[in-house]
């Protein structure tokens, strides 16, 4: 039997480790282990992982917990809401993101046409998407590249 981890083939080890590898390949794979020291060590790290999962026990969650939780979503909707924001907004990096998507924002805003007086054929509005789209990629890459030149140089300092 080639060496399956020498040959990248992990699964059969996997399977075997979780029990779940054929009886005939499984006993080829032991023969193997007794010999190779790389596949012991693999296999007997599953089978601690393995066991420690079969040990885990979660605890058990409350009878009411989705009620008293939708209970006080209901209660403190607001606050529920400035937290979340707050918490959001305190994210080192976010307000320079927030402020240079403010200013595409506005840029695309002014860069509009202006609205033509009478309703245009479909055809027309068709046409134009492309590009819109095409400006609103380069606005997000522009972005995106703006952010993270941002947060290199607050790295930096
Ligand atoms: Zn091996």
């Amino acid at each position: 039997m080639m060496c399956p981890i020498e040959i990248g083939e992990q699964s059969e080890l996997l399977a075997y480790s979780g029990r779940k590898l054929e009886l005939s390949r499984a006993v080829a794979l032991e023969r193997h282990l007794e010999s190779c020291s790389a596949c012991r060590e693999f296999v007997e790290g599953q089978r601690t992982v393995w066991q420690a999962l079969d040990a885990w026990q979660t605890p058990p969650v409350a009878g009411d917990f989705d009620g008293r939780l939708f209970r006080r979503m209901e209660q403190e909707p607001a606050e529920w809401w400035n937290r979340w924001l707050r918490s959001a907004l305190l994210r080192p990096g976010l307000p320079l993101a927030a402020a240079a998507c403010l200013v595409v924002a506005v840029g695309l805003i002014l860069e509009r046409p202006d609205a033509p007086p009478e309703p245009q054929p479909t055809s027309q509005v068709q046409n134009l998407q492309p590009e819109q789209v095409e400006n609103a990629f380069d606005d997000m890459k522009m972005l995106s590249d703006f952010t993270r030149a941002a947060r290199t140089d607050a790295g930096e300092l």
